[in-house]
């Protein structure tokens, strides 16, 4: 018998679960109760993973490369390429909001009420960054710290040389351990992918959307748009390879990304994906997981969408200066967004603050943010895909150039 790929197994489970969540619509406790554990275990493995996987593959990554300024160059194209596509998201979202701005509902903001987020300063997510104990970047999957940490440790072993080597041994052996481990739990991906998908459906069925419709709308046409004309441009052009096969390779990781609404979740199958693209482990482990904290196009594309519509419903027209406000601040506040589900909104607030518009408005979307979510994570993963086929195919060219 024919053996059906991983992608394609995802999809059916993906669609069954869709079909079950449809199903249960009146039973969302049942599927909140006895289906969602299910979808929990599984991310709970792949949480589990991604902190040893990160940590391991870059470590061994770095001393494979023996250069410190290699991983400096891959980590500045890498900073420059999440920005820009992030600023040019968030004008996207701003400009398809203001397309569908006149069929957006006006709802009621008079009793709206939203507990506003504690504030921190700017400067503690720099401090934030560095991690002040050993084990604490991994016991709480903070992946910018285990990063750091990482890189720290993997710039001390080259710097060690010889002495080094068995460590080297040492810890290419772990990495594979690790590597495999992460085969093993995602070869169980279309459970988790259906047990994940179905009870957001039960709960959140066509009814719930209602109203929303239409902003809901606005995002996904939003999220479309910036994958099929900047990412594929950027690929094409940037990362030579052609932008059908960059999705179809993809696809699974964009279904799970779908149904987890996790970045960080995704991590491991998206390494895998990139690895079918020809990107080598050293980089994907490197910018996957910078990315899956610092790059959200999708959650800014959510934040100018939802800014606008907030603004409408309080009949607020916003100015130029204002949409400039919002595309920076959007896109500083898609950097602060943690990958896991539902950080985007925490940081809608700081978004509306900057232009004055009021933080209440929030609760207009909160209801169905997860709606949103789906779709915001599955184009903030593809995009950390796109600059791992980018940073490759300049990697190469100046290799090539060099000999
Ligand atoms: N859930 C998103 C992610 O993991 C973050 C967000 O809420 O915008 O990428």
């Amino acid at each position: 018998m024919k053996k059906i790929s991983q992608s394609t197994r995802i999809f059916i489970a993906l669609f069954l679960g869709v079909a079950a969540g449809l199903l249960l619509q009146g039973h969302a406790e049942f599927a909140n109760e006895y289906i969602k554990p299910f979808g929990t275990v599984f991310l709970n493995f792949v949480k589990f993973i991604v902190g040893p996987i990160v940590l391991f593959s870059i470590m061994s990554g770095v001393v494979s490369m023996r250069d410190i300024r290699k991983v400096g160059q891959i980590g500045g194209i890498t900073v420059a390429y999440y920005f820009l596509t992030t600023a040019v998201a968030t004008a996207i979202g701003l400009f398809v909001a203001n397309l569908f701005r006149r069929t957006f509902p006006v709802i009621e903001t008079g009793s709206l009420t939203y507990e506003i987020p504690e504030k921190t300063h700017p400067m503690d997510a720099l401090v934030n960054i560095f991690p002040s104990n050993f084990l604490e970047p991994i016991t709480e999957s903070n992946m910018l710290q285990v990063i750091v940490m990482a890189l720290l440790i993997g710039f001390a072993i080259i710097l060690v040389g010889e002495e080094s080597d068995k460590t080297i041994e040492g810890i290419n052996r772990w990495n594979n351990i690790f590597l495999k481990c992460m085969e093993m739990i995602l070869s169980l991906s279309p459970i988790g992918v259906f047990c994940l998908i179905c009870p957001v459906i039960a709960t959140n069925g066509p009814k719930v959307v209602g109203t929303l419709a239409k902003v809901i709308l606005a995002a996904y046409l939003g999220y479309v748009l910036h994958a099929l004309i900047v990412y594929s441009f950027t690929v094409k052009v940037f990362g030579g390879v052609n932008p059908v096969r960059f999705f179809k390779e993809m696809l699974p990781a964009i279904m799970f990304a779908f149904s987890s609404a996790s970045s960080v979740g995704t991590l491991p199958i998206n390494m895998e994906c990139t690895e079918k693209l020809g990107v080598p482990n050293e980089i994907s482990s490197f910018v996957l997981p910078l990315g899956a904290t610092i790059n959200m196009d999708g959650t800014a594309i959510y934040q100018g969408v939802c800014a606008v519509f907030i603004a409408s419903c309080y009949g607020i027209e916003l100015s130029m200066n204002q949409i400039i406000t919002i595309v920076l601040t959007a896109t500083l506040a898609s950097i602060g967004t943690a990958g896991v589900p539902g950080a985007g909104i925490v940081m809608l607030a700081m978004v509306l603050t900057s232009v004055g518009l009021p933080v209440e408005g929030i609760a207009l979307v909160a209801g169905v943010d997860r709606i949103f979510d789906m779709g915001r994570t599955t184009l903030n993963i593809t995009g950390d895909a796109s600059c791992t086929v980018i940073v490759t195919n300049i990697l190469n060219r100046r290799k090539s150039v060099r000999a």
